[in-house]
């Protein structure tokens, strides 16, 4: 499925989390379970998710050995700017409309949220005789905006506090009634009454099975190709599943190589600081390693992490032409072109990254493109720091540009998927051979 389409179709982290998970299956990768952890094997594929909003693709190499061959992995964040469901959602009925409570996620709820058409969706938990089954729904279409108020108005037209003028409004009034068999429906009166219906009814449940749920709204505005060209591509939430599928995909397409472990790691929580289990500061990475490792001695597996790779890939800033003063000359990543490093500010990378990702760039037949924000600018941080400390394996912070980062509508160049991904390939399939002088 190309990018756009497969962003449409998996507009949630569950959803896209079980999207790719889908697809490595497909493609002979066999999943591991955290209860019951087995000893990766040279020569086959895994991947392993938690919580199903965390997932590691690894390919271990046919003749892979702990200490003397390295692991090239990229880490990404998977998780996208949006706005939650409250635990609570019923609002009181006003001027005749149904509205529901919803928190901000990372820099969801900004500015760019009036006026969107939103769909639902995320993930159910199902009562199932003693056990708890975990689902994934999307109600079909527009479910809801967040109507903003005519400049006739005047100064009130501006007021934008997140809790009282940003409620999304979902239909008219929730004037129905429970019907008896619906009274012991746990989520009654925490959620409206049509709400919790559409749900169940979409899953095909009784709403008296459904015991709670992580639900959201984003963007149902779907992918499009355009400008004159087409050379643009305008999309939502590619902060930052644009690095996270592009590679998924360049893992999918690289060499088989007999050294080499090749590690997809795609982390939640990036939007919010990453310290969780399923975050870039959890564990699960850990866990792979103490599967691969699992039969060798302790220190095979630092001889094997201090000669990997660690590529952080997060979206970046393309240039933005109606703001070029807020850029560095020398520094500014183009659509169309290719990866970028990102250099200084918080970012892990430094001259020894430079060096190999001109490597990687140079085999992927493109340039490789330079971010450094300004001294008077601030830029966000991303996974790269964290994981290095963590793990203790040289990290180099790259990305993908795209412009109106953490707006609900994105663009990128239409090539830059295509690009993202043979370079994230030209990754796997050379890291290996890059050793650094000590
Ligand atoms: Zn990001
Ligand atoms: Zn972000």
């Amino acid at each position: 499925m190309e990018f756009g389409a497969f962003m449409d179709a998996n507009p949630t982290t569950y959803h896209f989390v079980e999207a790719i998970a889908e697809q490595l299956v497909e493609n002979s990768y066999i999943e591991l379970n955290e209860r019951d952890l087995a000893v990766a094997e040279a020569g086959k594929n895994y991947f392993i998710r938690r919580n199903g909003t965390n997932i590691i693709a690894f390919k271990v190499g046919s003749a892979w050995t702990p200490g003397d061959d390295p692991i090239s992995i990229v880490g990404s964040h998977i998780d996208a700017n949006r706005i939650c469901l409250k635990p609570s959602s019923t609002k009181p009925a006003k001027m005749g409309y149904m509205q529901l409570g919803a928190a901000a996620y990372g820099g969801g709820l900004n500015s760019t949220w009036w006026d969107r058409d939103l769909g639902a969706g995320g993930r159910v938990l199902i009562r199932k005789g003693r056990a708890v089954e975990s689902r994934l729904v999307r109600l079909p279409g527009v479910i809801g905006s967040i109507p903003s108020l005519a400049p006739h108005f005047g100064d009130i037209a501006q007021e934008n506090n997140k809790e009282t003028n940003m409620v999304p409004v979902i239909g008219a009034c929730d004037d129905v009634k429970p019907d008896p068999s619906e009274a012991d429906a746990p989520l009654l009166g925490k959620h409206p009454l049509r709400f919790i219906r559409a749900i169940a009814r979409e899953l095909g449940v009784s709403m008296n099975n459904i015991i709670d749920w992580d639900l959201e709204f984003y963007s149902a505005e779907k992918a499009a190709v355009g400008g004159i060209d087409g050379s643009l591509l305008y999309c939502s939430r590619m902060d930052d599943r644009l690095c996270s599928y592009t590679a998924i995909q360049g893992l999918l397409q690289s060499e088989d190589l007999p050294h080499s472990v090749q590690v997809a790691a795609l982390y939640d929580h990036e939007e919010v600081g990453s310290l969780s289990r399923t975050g870039a500061y959890g564990n699960l990475l850990t866990v792979v390693f103490d599967s691969l490792f699992a039969d060798a001695d302790q220190d095979k597996r630092y001889q094997s992490l201090a000669k990997s790779i660690l590529i952080s890939a997060d979206v970046t800033h393309a240039g933005n032409p109606n703001y070029s003063s807020a850029y560095l000359d020398g520094h500014v990543p183009l659509l169309n072109t290719g990866m970028t490093i990102k250099q200084l500010g918080y970012f892990a990378s430094d001259g020894v990254g430079q060096a190999i990702c001109e490597a990687i760039s140079k085999n992927a037949k493109m340039p490789l493109q330079i971010f450094s924000p300004r001294n008077d600018t601030r830029t966000g941080g991303t996974i790269g720091p964290m994981i290095s400390a963590q793990t203790g394996v040289r990290t180099v912070d790259v990305g993908i540009p795209i412009l109106s980062m953490h707006s609900i509508r994105e663009l990128t160049g239409s090539k830059d998927v295509e690009l993202g991904t043979r370079w994230f390939k030209s990754f796997y399939d050379v890291a290996s051979e890059y050793q650094e002088a000590e």
